[in-house]
């Protein structure tokens, strides 16, 4: 029988990570889930991957801080044995023009986007490496792809995930480690239920199969480029945006 895979989601209390995390549990996945803190959605998350009979491990864990993250692997394996997937989903975003934003909002951003992608890909790929083999996936956005107004520091932070993945796919494959991107445009979560009418409304108006995505489309994919169906495929950037990028 093949060995139970076992994989890292950030950010999944909530919204894609919460459905990434699900989706992989109930592919028969052992899952570890961090999160930035306590919450009645972080302990629901976690008691339905539990209920779904897999192994589990959810915590708090801040990605932007590399020793957090170092000692929040070690307990993951320690609770559910070596990790052979990482997925980064861990990320927020602060909207303002660049001219009214303040250099605490850039830092933060970047410093959990990017740093954080930084920080778990550099404590989990190298156990990857000695294991020679394994998957990564790394959510971007459209934003990263094309720029957004009034999204500067969000877009440099997952344009930088594009840059920062392509390269680390070029440096593992020949282990046997896959490094690729997922780029969500509009997903129905609670980090676009702070837009307004007006601007979900704008939003609509320019995707072409005319409606917000939900967690779930997004999980589908990132369940396929973690499997072994995805074995040819690295370095690559994936849309799931109703066809925004267009
Ligand atoms: P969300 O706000 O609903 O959830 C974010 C998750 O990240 C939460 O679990 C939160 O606890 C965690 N998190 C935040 N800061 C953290 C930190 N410092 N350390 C650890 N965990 C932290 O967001 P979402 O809409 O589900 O988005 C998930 C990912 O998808 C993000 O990277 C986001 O940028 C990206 N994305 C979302 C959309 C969208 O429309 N929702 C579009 C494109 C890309």
């Amino acid at each position: 029988m093949a060995e139970q895979p076992r994989v890292l989601v950030t950010g999944a209390s909530r919204g894609i990570g919460r459905a990434v995390a699900l989706r992989l549990a109930a592919g028969g996945y052992a899952v570890a889930g961090c999160h930035s803190g306590p919450s009645d959605a972080a302990r629901r998350t976690e008691a339905e991957v539990r209920a779904l009979g897999v192994p589990c491990h959810f915590g708090t864990c801040d990605v932007s801080d590399h020793r957090a993250v170092d000692r929040f692997v070690r307990e993951a394996e320690d609770r559910i044995g070596p990790l052979g997937m990482l997925v980064n989903n861990a990320g927020i975003s602060k909207d303002d023009p660049l001219v009214l934003s303040t250099a605490a909002d850039w830092d933060r951003t970047l410093a959990t986007n990017l740093t954080g992608t930084r920080n778990l890909c550099r404590a989990v790929v190298f156990r990857l490496l000695k294991q020679r083999g394994g998957a990564v996936v790394n959510m971007s956005s459209v934003a990263g792809v094309q720029g957004n107004a009034g999204q500067t520091a969000y877009a440099a932070s997952k344009a930088g995930i594009i840059g920062l993945s392509k390269s680390l796919a070029k440096e593992v494959a020949p282990h046997g480690v896959r490094v690729n991107v997922v780029a969500p445009g509009f997903i129905e979560t609670d980090m676009t239920g702070v837009l307004g009418e007006k601007l979900r409304a704008k939003a609509l108006d320019r995707i072409p199969l005319a409606r917000f995505g939900t967690p779930e489309d997004v999980a589908e994919l990132v369940e396929f480029l973690l499997s072994d169906r995805a074995s040819y495929i690295t370095g690559q950037v994936f849309h799931v945006d109703g066809g925004i990028a267009l």
